[in-house]
């Protein structure tokens, strides 16, 4: 990152670094467990559901982008060996064993609502102090709120269903 980029940072980096990896280790796991279960999902609405799973993990990894730009903006190097991704990982991956729609939800669900409490801290406290990362930070929340309603929702219809 340029000089005055950096400058601008008002905040320990390398500890801002280290969250943001751990944050990009998220996305990879929620992508992989959207992506994973929109395979392997059955039962009703299946092609809905698997529909939304995949746009959502096509999301997650747009998110494990823009983590990766802004930690090299910030001289820093994004996670090079998958296997760290669980090391680093704040939120848990949720294996998609039992594939009924509404375990797979709920699992994914679990999954955001995790998200949602990292971006949320994170947000606080790149705040006053590193005004790139905060605008990165809000566009991600943004969108994992979004996911975690627009799961919520099917699930609300599938019991109308019944
Ligand atoms: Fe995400
Ligand atoms: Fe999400
Ligand atoms: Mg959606």
């Amino acid at each position: 990152m340029g000089t005055k980029g950096r400058e601008i940072v008002d905040m320990d980096v390398n500890k801002l670094l280290k969250l943001l990896n751990r944050a990009f280790a998220d996305e990879w796991l929620a992508y992989y467990q959207y992506w994973i279960g929109a395979k392997v999902v059955k039962g009703p609405m299946r092609g809905h559901v698997a529909s939304e799973l995949e746009e959502h993990a096509g999301e997650e990894l747009e998110h494990a982008g823009m983590l990766t730009e802004r930690i090299i903006q910030l001289g820093g190097t994004p996670i090079l060996k998958p296997e760290d991704w669980y090391k680093l990982r704040n939120c848990g991956y949720e294996t998609p064993e039992d594939p009924h729609v509404r375990v797979v939800l709920k699992q994914n669900i679990k999954g955001e609502q995790c998200a949602i409490d990292v971006y949320k801290k994170l947000l606080e406290m790149v705040k006053d102090k590193d005004p790139i990362t905060y605008a990165m930070i809000l566009n991600i929340l943004k969108d994992e709120v979004e996911h975690e309603e627009d799961l919520e929702a099917i699930l609300e219809d599938m019991k109308s269903m019944k």
